[in-house]
Protein backbone atom coordinates (compact mmCIF):
# COMPACT_ATOMS: atom_id res chain seq x y z
CA UNK A 1 0.00 0.00 0.00
CA UNK A 2 1.13 3.45 -0.41
CA UNK A 3 2.25 5.73 2.08
CA UNK A 4 -0.61 8.70 2.54
CA UNK A 5 1.10 12.42 3.10
CA UNK A 6 -1.30 15.28 4.22
CA UNK A 7 0.06 18.57 3.24
CA UNK A 8 -2.06 21.73 4.11
CA UNK A 9 -1.26 25.34 2.95
CA UNK A 10 -2.65 28.15 4.69
CA UNK A 11 -3.97 31.74 3.20
CA UNK A 12 -0.83 33.45 2.18
CA UNK A 13 0.06 30.24 0.37
CA UNK A 14 -3.19 30.39 -2.28
CA UNK A 15 -3.43 33.93 -2.09
CA UNK A 16 -3.75 34.06 -5.77
CA UNK A 17 -4.28 32.24 -8.74
CA UNK A 18 0.01 32.63 -9.10
CA UNK A 19 0.44 30.83 -5.67
CA UNK A 20 -2.28 28.12 -6.38
CA UNK A 21 -0.10 27.21 -9.38
CA UNK A 22 2.77 27.12 -6.95
CA UNK A 23 0.75 24.89 -4.39
CA UNK A 24 -0.16 22.46 -7.08
CA UNK A 25 3.24 21.86 -7.99
CA UNK A 26 4.50 21.08 -4.73
CA UNK A 27 1.46 18.54 -4.24
CA UNK A 28 2.52 16.77 -7.75
CA UNK A 29 5.96 16.45 -6.63
CA UNK A 30 4.70 14.55 -3.81
CA UNK A 31 2.39 12.13 -5.73
CA UNK A 32 5.43 11.83 -8.06
CA UNK A 33 7.52 10.70 -5.11
CA UNK A 34 5.12 8.01 -5.08
CA UNK A 35 3.20 8.59 -2.11
CA UNK A 36 -0.92 9.39 -2.14
CA UNK A 37 -2.04 12.74 -1.42
CA UNK A 38 -4.20 14.58 0.69
CA UNK A 39 -4.29 18.26 0.66
CA UNK A 40 -5.74 21.09 3.28
CA UNK A 41 -5.96 24.62 2.09
CA UNK A 42 -7.14 27.61 4.07
CA UNK A 43 -8.66 30.34 2.27
CA UNK A 44 -7.47 32.55 -0.04
CA UNK A 45 -5.36 35.45 1.58
CA UNK A 46 -6.87 37.37 3.76
CA UNK A 47 -11.04 36.35 2.38
CA UNK A 48 -11.92 35.00 6.20
CA UNK A 49 -10.60 38.22 7.89
CA UNK A 50 -12.59 40.36 5.25
CA UNK A 51 -15.92 38.26 6.17
CA UNK A 52 -15.61 39.22 9.72
CA UNK A 53 -15.22 42.31 8.73
CA UNK A 54 -18.66 42.55 6.30
CA UNK A 55 -20.79 40.81 8.82
CA UNK A 56 -19.49 42.94 12.09
CA UNK A 57 -20.54 46.13 9.75
CA UNK A 58 -23.97 44.62 10.15
CA UNK A 59 -23.92 43.81 13.40
CA UNK A 60 -21.54 44.03 16.66
CA UNK A 61 -22.87 40.75 17.76
CA UNK A 62 -23.45 38.29 14.19
CA UNK A 63 -25.28 34.78 15.82
CA UNK A 64 -22.38 32.27 15.77
CA UNK A 65 -24.31 29.87 13.26
CA UNK A 66 -24.35 32.83 10.89
CA UNK A 67 -20.96 33.55 11.19
CA UNK A 68 -19.65 29.52 10.43
CA UNK A 69 -22.04 29.85 7.28
CA UNK A 70 -20.39 33.07 6.20
CA UNK A 71 -16.48 31.79 7.18
CA UNK A 72 -16.69 28.32 6.19
CA UNK A 73 -17.65 29.80 2.31
CA UNK A 74 -13.62 31.03 1.86
CA UNK A 75 -12.10 27.65 1.88
CA UNK A 76 -14.73 26.66 -1.06
CA UNK A 77 -13.12 28.82 -3.22
CA UNK A 78 -9.64 27.96 -2.18
CA UNK A 79 -10.65 23.99 -3.24
CA UNK A 80 -12.14 24.16 -6.07
CA UNK A 81 -9.46 26.14 -7.73
CA UNK A 82 -6.41 24.35 -6.10
CA UNK A 83 -8.56 20.50 -7.80
CA UNK A 84 -8.49 22.70 -11.22
CA UNK A 85 -4.89 23.41 -11.22
CA UNK A 86 -3.83 20.60 -10.17
CA UNK A 87 -5.92 18.83 -13.26
CA UNK A 88 -4.60 21.51 -15.37
CA UNK A 89 -1.22 20.21 -14.84
CA UNK A 90 -2.07 16.94 -15.94
CA UNK A 91 -2.96 14.95 -12.45
CA UNK A 92 -6.46 13.49 -11.15
CA UNK A 93 -7.39 15.66 -8.29
CA UNK A 94 -11.18 16.14 -6.39
CA UNK A 95 -12.19 18.88 -3.59
CA UNK A 96 -14.29 18.10 -1.25
CA UNK A 97 -15.63 20.01 1.88
CA UNK A 98 -16.24 19.07 5.45
CA UNK A 99 -19.46 17.46 4.87
CA UNK A 100 -18.91 15.65 1.62
CA UNK A 101 -15.92 13.79 3.48
CA UNK A 102 -17.65 13.60 7.13
CA UNK A 103 -15.66 15.79 9.30
CA UNK A 104 -17.85 15.58 11.95
CA UNK A 105 -17.89 18.00 14.68
CA UNK A 106 -19.51 18.74 18.29
CA UNK A 107 -22.32 21.10 17.94
CA UNK A 108 -20.76 23.95 18.98
CA UNK A 109 -20.10 26.77 17.05
CA UNK A 110 -17.23 28.84 16.16
CA UNK A 111 -14.72 27.04 17.94
CA UNK A 112 -16.24 22.99 17.27
CA UNK A 113 -13.68 20.43 18.21
CA UNK A 114 -13.42 17.09 15.72
CA UNK A 115 -15.25 14.19 17.12
CA UNK A 116 -14.58 11.69 14.21
CA UNK A 117 -13.77 12.09 10.36
CA UNK A 118 -15.11 9.16 7.72
CA UNK A 119 -12.71 7.30 5.89
CA UNK A 120 -14.21 5.90 3.36
CA UNK A 121 -14.69 8.30 0.40
CA UNK A 122 -11.17 9.30 0.77
CA UNK A 123 -9.89 5.82 0.75
CA UNK A 124 -12.34 5.21 -2.34
CA UNK A 125 -10.73 8.38 -3.85
CA UNK A 126 -6.74 7.71 -3.03
CA UNK A 127 -7.69 4.16 -4.67
CA UNK A 128 -8.99 5.32 -7.84
CA UNK A 129 -6.02 7.74 -8.25
CA UNK A 130 -7.19 10.80 -7.28
CA UNK A 131 -5.23 13.31 -5.57
CA UNK A 132 -7.50 14.94 -2.73
CA UNK A 133 -8.33 18.29 -1.68
CA UNK A 134 -10.05 19.20 1.32
CA UNK A 135 -11.66 22.03 2.89
CA UNK A 136 -9.73 23.10 6.47
CA UNK A 137 -11.48 24.93 8.97
CA UNK A 138 -14.81 23.60 8.26
CA UNK A 139 -17.21 20.59 9.86
CA UNK A 140 -20.53 19.27 10.00
CA UNK A 141 -22.44 17.92 12.91
CA UNK A 142 -24.69 14.95 13.19
CA UNK A 143 -27.79 17.50 12.01
CA UNK A 144 -25.61 18.70 8.92
CA UNK A 145 -24.89 21.91 10.43
CA UNK A 146 -21.99 23.76 9.47
CA UNK A 147 -19.64 24.17 12.23
CA UNK A 148 -15.91 25.80 12.14
CA UNK A 149 -12.92 24.89 13.70
CA UNK A 150 -11.96 28.30 15.34
CA UNK A 151 -9.31 31.01 13.84
CA UNK A 152 -6.39 28.87 11.74
CA UNK A 153 -8.33 25.84 12.50
CA UNK A 154 -7.32 24.20 8.77
CA UNK A 155 -3.93 22.85 10.94
CA UNK A 156 -6.00 21.22 13.01
CA UNK A 157 -8.50 20.03 10.08
CA UNK A 158 -5.03 18.78 8.21
CA UNK A 159 -3.39 16.90 11.79
CA UNK A 160 -6.80 15.31 12.28
CA UNK A 161 -7.11 13.90 8.42
CA UNK A 162 -3.63 13.07 8.96
CA UNK A 163 -4.56 10.91 12.26
CA UNK A 164 -7.79 9.12 11.11
CA UNK A 165 -5.76 7.96 7.53
CA UNK A 166 -2.74 6.75 9.71
CA UNK A 167 -1.02 8.94 7.28
CA UNK A 168 2.99 9.10 7.24
CA UNK A 169 3.03 12.75 8.21
CA UNK A 170 1.84 15.74 8.00
CA UNK A 171 3.27 18.84 6.18
CA UNK A 172 1.93 22.30 7.65
CA UNK A 173 3.07 24.81 4.74
CA UNK A 174 3.36 28.31 5.39
CA UNK A 175 4.97 31.58 5.14
CA UNK A 176 7.60 31.13 6.89
CA UNK A 177 10.47 28.59 7.51
CA UNK A 178 9.68 26.29 10.56
CA UNK A 179 8.80 27.57 13.91
CA UNK A 180 11.28 29.79 14.91
CA UNK A 181 12.60 31.28 18.44
CA UNK A 182 9.90 33.98 18.07
CA UNK A 183 7.35 35.57 15.59
CA UNK A 184 10.19 36.70 12.76
CA UNK A 185 7.99 39.92 11.82
CA UNK A 186 8.54 41.11 15.62
CA UNK A 187 12.03 39.85 15.78
CA UNK A 188 13.65 38.78 12.20
CA UNK A 189 16.93 37.42 13.57
CA UNK A 190 14.78 34.84 15.57
CA UNK A 191 16.55 31.04 15.16
CA UNK A 192 14.75 29.08 13.03
CA UNK A 193 14.24 25.32 15.37
CA UNK A 194 15.26 22.08 13.45
CA UNK A 195 12.76 20.47 16.12
CA UNK A 196 10.65 21.21 18.55
CA UNK A 197 8.65 18.86 21.75
CA UNK A 198 5.21 18.44 21.32
CA UNK A 199 4.88 19.70 25.06
CA UNK A 200 7.01 22.72 23.98
CA UNK A 201 4.98 23.59 20.79
CA UNK A 202 1.51 23.06 22.57
CA UNK A 203 3.14 25.65 25.05
CA UNK A 204 4.09 28.16 22.47
CA UNK A 205 0.63 27.65 20.26
CA UNK A 206 -1.12 28.25 23.56
CA UNK A 207 0.82 31.24 23.95
CA UNK A 208 -0.22 33.02 20.94
CA UNK A 209 2.72 31.67 18.28
CA UNK A 210 0.05 31.18 15.91
CA UNK A 211 1.92 29.23 13.49
CA UNK A 212 0.02 26.48 14.47
CA UNK A 213 -3.20 26.25 15.90
CA UNK A 214 -2.87 24.59 19.39
CA UNK A 215 -5.27 21.79 18.91
CA UNK A 216 -3.50 20.75 16.17
CA UNK A 217 -0.42 19.80 17.82
CA UNK A 218 -2.40 18.44 20.84
CA UNK A 219 -4.33 16.06 18.19
CA UNK A 220 -0.64 15.38 16.69
CA UNK A 221 0.76 14.73 20.12
CA UNK A 222 -1.86 12.34 20.81
CA UNK A 223 -2.39 10.13 18.10
CA UNK A 224 1.86 10.30 17.26
CA UNK A 225 1.52 12.50 13.94
CA UNK A 226 4.67 13.41 12.80
CA UNK A 227 4.46 17.30 12.06
CA UNK A 228 6.41 19.59 10.04
CA UNK A 229 6.10 22.90 9.20
CA UNK A 230 8.19 24.50 6.19
CA UNK A 231 7.56 27.29 3.49
CA UNK A 232 5.71 27.05 0.34
CA UNK A 233 8.08 29.83 -0.98
CA UNK A 234 11.63 28.40 -0.27
CA UNK A 235 11.55 24.70 -0.34
CA UNK A 236 15.44 23.87 0.14
CA UNK A 237 15.24 23.45 3.85
CA UNK A 238 13.10 20.70 5.37
CA UNK A 239 11.92 23.40 7.86
CA UNK A 240 10.76 22.45 11.65
CA UNK A 241 10.34 18.75 12.54
CA UNK A 242 7.77 18.66 15.84
CA UNK A 243 8.15 15.50 17.59
CA UNK A 244 7.48 13.67 20.67
CA UNK A 245 10.56 13.70 22.87
CA UNK A 246 12.93 16.57 24.79
CA UNK A 247 16.75 16.09 23.68
CA UNK A 248 18.37 14.18 26.24
CA UNK A 249 20.32 17.02 27.34
CA UNK A 250 18.31 20.83 27.03
CA UNK A 251 21.37 23.48 27.10
CA UNK A 252 18.87 26.54 27.23
CA UNK A 253 16.58 27.25 29.53
CA UNK A 254 14.12 28.72 26.98
CA UNK A 255 13.35 27.29 23.80
CA UNK A 256 11.06 30.15 22.30
CA UNK A 257 9.17 33.39 23.36
CA UNK A 258 5.19 34.51 22.20
CA UNK A 259 3.06 37.27 22.80
CA UNK A 260 -0.93 36.53 22.68
CA UNK A 261 -2.29 40.14 21.81
CA UNK A 262 -6.30 38.58 21.90
CA UNK A 263 -6.49 38.12 25.60
CA UNK A 264 -8.96 40.83 28.00
CA UNK A 265 -9.10 40.32 31.60
CA UNK A 266 -11.95 40.96 33.28
CA UNK A 267 -12.03 42.06 38.11
CA UNK A 268 -14.94 40.60 39.38
CA UNK A 269 -14.81 42.90 42.36
CA UNK A 270 -15.50 42.54 45.91
CA UNK A 271 -17.22 38.75 46.09
CA UNK A 272 -17.75 37.27 49.13
CA UNK A 273 -15.30 34.66 50.60
CA UNK A 274 -16.99 31.97 50.89
CA UNK A 275 -17.09 28.53 48.68
CA UNK A 276 -18.92 27.99 45.69
CA UNK A 277 -18.68 32.02 44.01
CA UNK A 278 -15.79 30.55 41.64
CA UNK A 279 -17.40 27.14 40.79
CA UNK A 280 -20.38 28.80 39.93
CA UNK A 281 -18.46 32.06 38.13
CA UNK A 282 -16.22 29.45 36.05
CA UNK A 283 -18.94 26.55 35.77
CA UNK A 284 -21.48 29.11 33.84
CA UNK A 285 -18.65 30.25 31.52
CA UNK A 286 -17.71 26.95 30.94
CA UNK A 287 -21.16 25.66 30.12
CA UNK A 288 -21.38 28.35 27.24
CA UNK A 289 -17.84 27.48 25.58
CA UNK A 290 -15.70 29.88 27.73
CA UNK A 291 -12.00 28.93 28.09
CA UNK A 292 -10.70 31.04 31.05
CA UNK A 293 -6.92 31.35 30.91
CA UNK A 294 -4.83 32.93 34.10
CA UNK A 295 -6.88 33.28 37.17
CA UNK A 296 -6.12 34.96 40.67
CA UNK A 297 -8.21 35.30 43.14
CA UNK A 298 -6.87 37.95 45.73
CA UNK A 299 -6.84 37.44 49.76
CA UNK A 300 -9.69 38.41 51.07
CA UNK A 301 -10.35 41.57 53.19
CA UNK A 302 -10.47 41.40 56.84
CA UNK A 303 -12.68 43.99 57.17
CA UNK A 304 -15.61 43.25 54.13
CA UNK A 305 -14.76 39.54 53.56
CA UNK A 306 -14.70 39.57 50.32
CA UNK A 307 -12.01 39.32 47.41
CA UNK A 308 -11.55 39.70 43.89
CA UNK A 309 -11.46 37.49 41.12
CA UNK A 310 -9.52 38.45 38.42
CA UNK A 311 -9.11 36.06 35.18
CA UNK A 312 -8.34 36.42 31.35
CA UNK A 313 -10.30 35.07 27.95
CA UNK A 314 -9.80 35.63 24.38
CA UNK A 315 -10.92 38.86 23.43
CA UNK A 316 -13.69 37.46 21.11
CA UNK A 317 -15.08 35.94 23.87
CA UNK A 318 -15.56 38.99 26.14
CA UNK A 319 -19.06 40.33 24.82
CA UNK A 320 -20.34 36.44 25.89
CA UNK A 321 -18.61 36.73 28.83
CA UNK A 322 -19.64 39.85 30.50
CA UNK A 323 -23.28 38.71 29.98
CA UNK A 324 -22.57 35.54 31.77
CA UNK A 325 -21.44 37.93 34.90
CA UNK A 326 -24.56 40.08 34.57
CA UNK A 327 -26.67 37.05 34.57
CA UNK A 328 -24.88 35.83 38.30
CA UNK A 329 -24.47 39.45 39.32
CA UNK A 330 -26.89 38.50 42.14
CA UNK A 331 -25.47 35.12 43.25
CA UNK A 332 -21.66 36.73 43.15
CA UNK A 333 -23.01 40.16 44.88
CA UNK A 334 -19.99 41.43 42.81
CA UNK A 335 -19.77 45.41 43.39
CA UNK A 336 -18.07 46.10 40.10
CA UNK A 337 -17.50 44.52 37.03
CA UNK A 338 -13.62 45.80 35.18
CA UNK A 339 -12.71 45.03 31.86
CA UNK A 340 -9.29 45.69 30.10
CA UNK A 341 -8.66 44.55 26.78
CA UNK A 342 -5.25 46.72 26.13
CA UNK A 343 -3.19 43.74 27.64
CA UNK A 344 -1.40 40.84 26.20
CA UNK A 345 0.08 37.72 27.24
CA UNK A 346 4.05 37.32 27.45
CA UNK A 347 5.66 33.88 27.54
CA UNK A 348 8.22 31.62 27.79
CA UNK A 349 8.91 28.72 27.13
CA UNK A 350 11.09 25.59 26.94
CA UNK A 351 11.51 22.02 28.66
CA UNK A 352 15.35 23.32 29.91
CA UNK A 353 13.87 25.55 32.52
CA UNK A 354 12.11 22.35 34.30
CA UNK A 355 14.76 22.17 38.03
CA UNK A 356 16.78 25.34 36.85
CA UNK A 357 16.15 28.39 39.09
CA UNK A 358 16.47 32.06 38.31
CA UNK A 359 14.64 31.76 34.91
CA UNK A 360 11.19 33.48 36.55
CA UNK A 361 13.69 35.82 37.83
CA UNK A 362 15.85 36.85 34.76
CA UNK A 363 12.19 37.22 33.16
CA UNK A 364 10.62 39.64 35.67
CA UNK A 365 13.88 41.25 35.82
CA UNK A 366 14.18 42.37 32.05
CA UNK A 367 10.64 43.51 32.24
CA UNK A 368 11.28 45.46 35.29
CA UNK A 369 14.34 47.23 33.47
CA UNK A 370 12.23 48.33 30.29
CA UNK A 371 9.58 49.74 33.13
CA UNK A 372 7.36 46.98 32.20
CA UNK A 373 4.52 46.40 34.57
CA UNK A 374 3.19 43.06 35.39
CA UNK A 375 -0.28 42.68 35.96
CA UNK A 376 -1.04 38.98 35.82
CA UNK A 377 1.51 35.73 36.37
CA UNK A 378 1.20 32.34 35.52
CA UNK A 379 3.29 29.64 34.99
CA UNK A 380 3.25 25.49 34.30
CA UNK A 381 6.33 23.51 34.40
CA UNK A 382 8.08 24.51 31.22
CA UNK A 383 6.15 28.13 30.43
CA UNK A 384 5.93 31.69 32.55
CA UNK A 385 3.66 33.71 31.60
CA UNK A 386 3.34 37.60 32.35
CA UNK A 387 0.40 39.92 31.53
CA UNK A 388 1.50 43.53 30.42
CA UNK A 389 0.06 46.39 28.69
CA UNK A 390 -0.89 45.52 24.61
CA UNK A 391 1.49 48.73 24.13
CA UNK A 392 4.90 46.87 25.94
CA UNK A 393 4.39 43.71 23.75
CA UNK A 394 6.99 43.96 21.43
CA UNK A 395 9.56 45.10 23.40
CA UNK A 396 8.91 42.55 25.66
CA UNK A 397 9.59 39.60 23.77
CA UNK A 398 12.53 41.26 21.93
CA UNK A 399 13.92 41.76 25.16
CA UNK A 400 13.11 38.45 26.80
CA UNK A 401 14.17 37.06 23.27
CA UNK A 402 17.98 38.42 23.93
CA UNK A 403 18.49 37.97 27.19
CA UNK A 404 17.96 34.09 26.81
CA UNK A 405 20.08 34.21 23.73
CA UNK A 406 17.50 33.30 21.22
CA UNK A 407 19.42 35.65 18.49
CA UNK A 408 20.90 34.23 15.38
CA UNK A 409 22.86 36.05 12.41
CA UNK A 410 20.31 35.53 9.65
CA UNK A 411 17.30 37.63 8.53
CA UNK A 412 14.27 35.10 8.45
CA UNK A 413 12.67 35.29 5.37
CA UNK A 414 8.35 35.82 5.91
CA UNK A 415 6.09 35.80 2.96
CA UNK A 416 2.40 37.57 3.14
CA UNK A 417 1.01 40.62 4.77
CA UNK A 418 -0.21 41.11 8.42
CA UNK A 419 -3.70 40.05 9.00
CA UNK A 420 -5.77 43.59 8.56
CA UNK A 421 -8.70 42.54 11.40
P1 LIG B 1 -1.03 30.28 7.53
O1 LIG B 1 -1.93 31.24 6.83
O2 LIG B 1 -0.07 29.61 6.61
O3 LIG B 1 -1.76 29.33 8.42
P2 LIG B 1 -0.35 31.90 9.83
O4 LIG B 1 -0.39 33.38 9.59
O5 LIG B 1 -1.48 31.29 10.55
O6 LIG B 1 -0.08 31.19 8.43
O7 LIG B 1 0.99 31.51 10.62
C1 LIG B 1 2.25 31.92 10.13
C2 LIG B 1 2.68 33.18 10.85
O8 LIG B 1 2.87 32.87 12.24
C3 LIG B 1 4.01 33.73 10.42
O9 LIG B 1 3.89 34.59 9.32
C4 LIG B 1 4.54 34.43 11.68
O10 LIG B 1 4.37 35.84 11.59
C5 LIG B 1 3.64 33.91 12.79
N1 LIG B 1 4.39 33.38 13.94
C6 LIG B 1 4.16 33.71 15.24
N2 LIG B 1 5.01 33.08 16.04
C7 LIG B 1 5.83 32.33 15.26
C8 LIG B 1 6.92 31.45 15.52
N3 LIG B 1 7.35 31.21 16.76
N4 LIG B 1 7.52 30.84 14.47
C9 LIG B 1 7.08 31.06 13.21
N5 LIG B 1 6.07 31.90 12.90
C10 LIG B 1 5.44 32.52 13.91
N1 LIG C 1 -9.38 30.53 7.04
C1 LIG C 1 -9.40 30.33 8.47
C2 LIG C 1 -8.79 31.52 9.18
O1 LIG C 1 -8.35 32.46 8.54
C3 LIG C 1 -8.75 29.04 8.88
C4 LIG C 1 -7.26 28.97 8.63
O2 LIG C 1 -6.70 29.74 7.87
O3 LIG C 1 -6.63 28.09 9.23
O4 LIG C 1 -8.78 31.54 10.38
MG1 LIG D 1 -2.53 29.50 10.36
Amino acid sequence: MKKIIVQKFGGTSVADTDKIKNVANIVIKERENGNDVVVVVSAMGHTTDHLVKMAKSLTPNPSDREMDMLLSTGEGVSIALLAMAIQAAGYDAVSFNAMQVGILTENIHTKARILDIKTDKLRKNLEAGKIIVVAGFQGVTEDGEITTLGRGGSDTSAVALAAALNAERCDIYTDVEGVYTTDPRVVPKASRLEEVSYDEMLELAHAGANVLHPRSVETAKQFAVPLRVRSSFKLDNMGTLILGVDKMEIFKPVAGVAADLQQARIVVCDVPDKPGIAASLFGKLAQENISVDMIIQSYARKVTNTNDIAFTINISDLPKTLTVLESLRAETQASDIKVDDNIAKVSIVGAGMIDRPGIASLMFETLAKLNINIKMISTSEIKISCLVDKADAQNAVKALHEVFGLECDEIADVKGDLPDV
